[in-house]
């Protein structure tokens, strides 16, 4: 008998090269000011500030940045405008702001 994780995959372990490569690339994404994601994630942490849902590398890429004020050029590097959301309470969020925006006429770009 073996174990085996929970998923249908096993992930292999990387060796500290791969972990390298990868630290690597996250500070070499954290230099362009579009990788705000990054940097909120390290902040915040990997889990989402609504329902505290935790993430692992594996389904990270359902953990989202949301800004607070709608703005996403606004990118405090204190990241007091990010908040880390799951997709699931981010469209929640949206879902209200949009018609919020909608009503208050913001819809448009400016
Ligand atoms: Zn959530
Ligand atoms: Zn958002």
């Amino acid at each position: 008998m073996s174990f085996r994780s929970r998923g249908p995959r096993t992930v292999p372990l990387k060796s500290a090269e791969e972990v390298d490569a990868i630290v690597r690339k996250i500070r070499d994404d954290q230099t362009r000011p579009e990788n705000y994601r990054e940097r909120s994630l390290k902040l915040h942490g990997w889990i989402c500030a609504k329902c505290g849902r935790e993430f692992e590398l594996s389904n990270l890429h359902l953990l989202t940045v949301h800004h607070k004020d709608g703005n996403h050029n606004y990118n405090p590097p204190d990241g007091s405008n990010w908040e880390n959301l799951c997709v699931y309470c981010h469209d929640d969020e949206h879902s209200r702001t949009i018609l919020a925006d909608y009503l208050a006429g913001k819809d448009k770009k400016s």
